[in-house]
C-alpha cells in the first residue's frame, strides 16, 4: 500500500463514518481502530503517516512484533483476538491501550491474578455473543450484565470500559441489526457502571453498528486494502 492508496482508504472510510454518525447526532463521536491482522507493520505506518493511529491485532506475537517494529510511532495498540491462558503474561507485558475481548469470567480472574502479580493494571472491553454464534467466543447476552459486575467486584487490576462484539455472520440486514441493538442495549445498561465504549462494527457491517449505536469500530480490510 502505498501513501496515496492509504490516503484513499482512509478519506472514504471517514467519509462513511461521518455520514452514519451524523444520522444519530453531530455529538456522536466514533473511534476507529486499524485492524492490521493480515498487513504488514510497513502498511501499518503508511496509514499512520495518513493520519491513523490506532490499530488492533488478534494474536499476541503478531502485536508484539509490530509494536517492537513500530515503537518510534506514537502508536495505540488494542488486542481484539481470543485469548490463550499461557498468553496472559505476554499481553500484559506489551501493555496494550485497551483489551477488547475479555470473554468470560474465569478468563477476567485469571488476568486479574496475573495483572496483580505484576502491579499492573489494564484497560478492557467484555466481549459478548451478541448473536449467540457457536463459533464466537464472548458471554451470552443473558448473562453479560451480571459478569460484568462480578468483573467489576472481584477483578480489581482489570478498568472495564465497556462492551465489544461482532455482529451476526449472516446476509441478513435486520438480523445483523438484531444483534448491534442487542449489545447496545446491554451497552446502555451498564454505563451507569463506568462503561464508555461499545465496540461494535466491521469492515462489512460498520454503518449499521454506528446506526445502532457504536462508537468504537474495528475496521481491517477496507483499510487496508
Ligand atoms: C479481523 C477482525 C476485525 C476486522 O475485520 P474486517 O472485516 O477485515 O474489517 C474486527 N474485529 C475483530 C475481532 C477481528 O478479528
Amino acid at each position: 500500500m502505498n501513501k496515496e492508496k492509504a490516503l484513499e482508504n482512509l478519506d472514504k472510510l471517514i467519509a462513511d463514518v461521518e455520514d452514519a454518525r451524523l444520522q444519530l447526532s453531530e455529538h456522536h463521536i466514533v473511534k476507529i481502530i486499524g485492524i492490521s491482522k493480515y498487513s504488514t507493520s510497513e502498511d501499518v505506518a503508511t496509514l499512520y503517516s495518513a493520519g491513523q493511529r490506532a490499530f488492533g491485532e488478534n494474536k499476541v506475537q503478531d502485536l508484539k512484533e509490530k509494536m517492537n517494529t513500530l515503537e518510534e510511532l506514537p502508536l495505540e495498540w488494542h488486542f481484539v483476538g481470543r485469548l490463550q491462558k499461557n498468553k496472559i503474561n505476554n499481553l500484559i507485558d506489551l501493555k496494550p491501550t485497551l483489551m477488547q475481548s475479555l470473554d468470560s469470567l474465569d478468563l477476567a480472574q485469571e488476568l486479574n491474578k496475573k495483572l496483580e502479580a505484576k502491579n499492573q493494571k489494564m484497560n478492557c472491553l467484555l466481549q459478548i455473543n451478541s448473536a449467540k454464534e457457536e463459533s464466537k467466543a464472548g458471554v451470552m447476552p443473558e448473562v453479560a450484565v451480571k459478569i460484568y459486575k462480578e468483573i467489576l467486584e472481584t477483578c480489581p487490576y482489570i478498568k472495564l470500559k465497556g462492551v465489544m462484539s461482532i455482529g451476526a455472520h449472516v446476509e441478513d440486514k435486520e438480523v445483523i441489526e438484531k444483534s448491534f441493538n442487542t449489545t447496545k442495549t446491554i451497552f446502555d445498561e451498564l454505563k451507569p457502571f463506568g462503561a464508555k465504549y461499545c465496540s461494535m462494527g466491521m469492515s462489512g457491517d460498520f454503518k449499521l453498528a454506528i446506526k445502532c449505536g457504536s462508537n468504537m469500530i474495528r475496521v481491517g480490510s477496507t483499510l487496508f486494502k
